[in-house]
C-alpha cells in the first residue's frame, strides 16, 4: 500500500506562516479533507487546517484530544463532506523528523490519520500514517492548486 498526503498549497502557506509566526517554539493543528483509496495506494487530501492557538515549547507539542472531538463535530454539521484527516506541528530549530515522542503521538491517534511535520528552520516537511496499533508508514508528501511561493523542500527518508 502507497501512502500519499496531498495538501493544497494555499493551506501549506498558511501553515508555514504559522510555524514561521513563532519559529523558535512548536505550534500545531488539525487538517481537513478527504481520503480516498483503492486496491494500492491511500490518498489524503488536504484542503483545510485548523490552527491552534496553544503554542508548545521548544521541542514539545501537545496535541488535545478534545481540540480534535470538537471539530470531527464541526465538521459533521458544517462540512458534510469533509472530516479531521490528520495533524501537524512545526519542529522550531530541528528538522522534520519524527521523534520518539511523535511516534507515541502517532500511536495514540485515531487509525488511518495523516501526521505532518514542518521545519521553519529547515523550510521541510515530513509525512507518516498511522495505521492501527503501533503501525506507520512513510507518507509521500504532495502539493496541489496555486500558490507560486511554495518551495519548501519534502523530506525523503
Ligand atoms: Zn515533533
Amino acid at each position: 500500500m502507497e501512502f500519499i498526503i496531498k495538501i493544497h498549497r494555499e493551506t501549506f502557506k498558511q501553515i508555514i506562516d504559522f510555524a514561521n509566526n513563532n519559529p523558535f517554539l512548536e505550534c500545531g493543528g488539525y487538517l481537513i479533507g478527504k481520503i480516498k483509496e483503492n486496491e494500492n495506494q491511500m490518498t489524503f487530501i488536504i484542503t483545510a487546517a485548523f490552527l491552534d492557538e496553544n503554542q508548545g515549547t521548544k521541542n514539545r507539542y501537545h496535541f488535545f484530544e478534545l481540540t480534535r472531538k470538537y471539530l470531527e463535530e464541526y465538521c459533521k454539521v458544517h462540512m458534510k463532506n469533509y472530516k479531521v484527516i490528520g495533524n501537524f506541528h512545526s519542529h522550531g530549530e530541528y528538522p522534520a523528523i519524527f521523534s520518539k515522542e511523535d511516534k507515541i503521538m502517532e500511536e495514540n491517534s485515531p487509525n488511518n490519520f495523516c501526521h505532518l511535520i514542518y521545519s521553519p528552520k529547515y523550510e521541510e516537511i515530513n509525512g507518516e500514517i498511522h495505521i492501527d496499533g503501533k503501525k506507520t508508514a512513510k507518507a509521500r508528501v504532495t502539493f496541489f492548486g496555486k500558490n507560486r511561493e511554495i518551495t519548501t523542500n519534502i523530506v525523503k527518508r
